[in-house]
């Protein structure tokens, strides 16, 4: 269950120059832990950013570093990530992050993810871990061995499984509520939408638009995949080198991130982006910026994207996988306020996306604070 955060731009780039306590200071984090155990090998940082909300939630990354700052910079901008993709989905968590320093093909063993359960544990649920890069459904149920604060299990020992169903979803509600805005009714039948990367994720996209009859366009580097797709589904190829260029009403970037960028955004031919690729804008700033100026919309990606966070909630709350589909579904107000509030205020969508995820934030710090009075 990959709930990767889209990454939250921050300068740390000065780490050396900066203690420890600047940094966390810089962006509110909360809590920055170390864990060390030179005999079983294990290097790891568990960063919890905001708990107002709720358990921090971050998956667990295991990866080598340049070095350990790198380490750190990283598990502080994820975990700050996170805290913004949960404020904006309505769940009830905050932001955290892990990071397991060493290479997951050859340095990961069961009494290392243990020994690591076990640090979670003496968290005692502030930090509640999940999948990343590197760790996968097993490695969770290994953790869980020493913990309970753990999600994304497979679904065959009572986790969420797979949740790229959700992931789908949660995009399909993101561009049915920038149709809903852009032309008065969300139906999709006769609506041109580009699938990029016909993946886990881009693949459950494609049945759900051509379920409402929309005219899909795929593309994949995989060739014998994209047609299995086009054939399964009736969707038509498109080459890799028109895609930018097509005209289209809804762009859906599926496969990888910084597909929006200097080259690519002046030549869109297209009224919506709504995709489940992370960090899809290569500068937020900048880009989000030359979106609103060309009057494309855009759906914030770590909003829609969030099926693989609800599916971790419903895991932890107990859910079925059918009140995991009606959570996700809720993405589609939340797109529309994003809109909304992009309008209103005239900023991108991904500034608008941050403002409701602060604003959530710090009126529910007002009643925690009048609870603990
Ligand atoms: P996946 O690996 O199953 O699919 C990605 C697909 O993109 C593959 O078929 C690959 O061949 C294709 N691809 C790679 N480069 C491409 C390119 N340049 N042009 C066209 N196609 C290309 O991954 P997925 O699980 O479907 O996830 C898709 C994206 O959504 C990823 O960026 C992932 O990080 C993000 N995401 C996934 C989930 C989830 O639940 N799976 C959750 C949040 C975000």
């Amino acid at each position: 269950m990959a709930i990767l955060p889209t990454v939250i731009k921050m300068d740390t780039e000065n780490l050396i120059n900066n203690s420890i306590f600047d940094l966390l200071g810089r962006f509110s984090h909360q809590q920055i832990v170390f864990c060390n155990d030179e005999e079983v090998g294990l290097k790891a940082i568990i960063t919890i950013h905001n708990t107002t909300l709720g358990p921090a939630i971050g998956g667990t990354r295991m990866l080598e570093y340049r070095t350990e700052e790198d380490a750190i910079r990283d598990s502080l901008r994820l975990s700050k990530a996170m805290t913004y993709k949960s404020a904006i989905t309505g769940v009830n968590f905050g932001g955290g992050n892990a990071i397991i320093i060493g290479d997951s093909r050859t340095q990961k063993t069961e009494v290392l993810l243990r020994r690591f359960g076990q640090f979670v544990n003496e968290l005692n649920g502030s930090y509640i871990t999940s999948l990343d890069i590197g760790t996968n459904p097993r490695d969770m149920e290994i953790i869980k061995m020493e913990t309970p604060y753990v999600a994304g299990l497979p679904s065959s020992v009572g986790g969420s499984g797979d949740s790229s169903p959700f992931t789908a979803k949660s995009v399909y509600y993101g561009i049915k509520a920038g149709i809903k805005e852009l032309f008065g009714n969300d139906s999709l039948a006769g609506r041109t939408v580009l699938v990029q990367g016909t993946g886990q994720v881009g693949e459950g996209l494609v049945a759900l638009l051509r379920n409402e009859n929309a005219k899909v366009y795929i593309s994949d580097i995989v060739e014998d995949r994209m047609i299995k797709v086009a054939n399964k589904y009736g969707a038509e190829i498109v080459q890799n080198n028109r895609i930018y260029d097509l005209d289209i009403d809804v762009y859906a970037p599926c496969a990888l991130g910084g597909t929006l960028n200097d080259n690519t955004i002046p030549r869109l031919n297209c009224k919506i982006i709504a995709g489940s690729a992370n960090n899809q804008l290569e500068d937020e700033g900048k880009h989000g910026k030359m979106l609103l100026e060309r009057g494309i919309l855009f759906a914030p990606d770590y909003l829609i994207n969030a099926g693989g966070l609800i599916s971790c909630y419903s895991e932890l709350a107990g859910y079925s996988s059918s009140r995991t589909l009606e959570l996700a579904e809720n993405i589609y107000e939340a797109t529309r306020s994003v809109i909304q509030r992009s309008r209103a205020e005239n900023i991108s969508t991904h500034l608008a996306a941050n403002k409701i995820a602060e604003d959530r934030i710090n009126s529910i710090k007002i009643i925690n604070n009048f609870k603990s009075n």
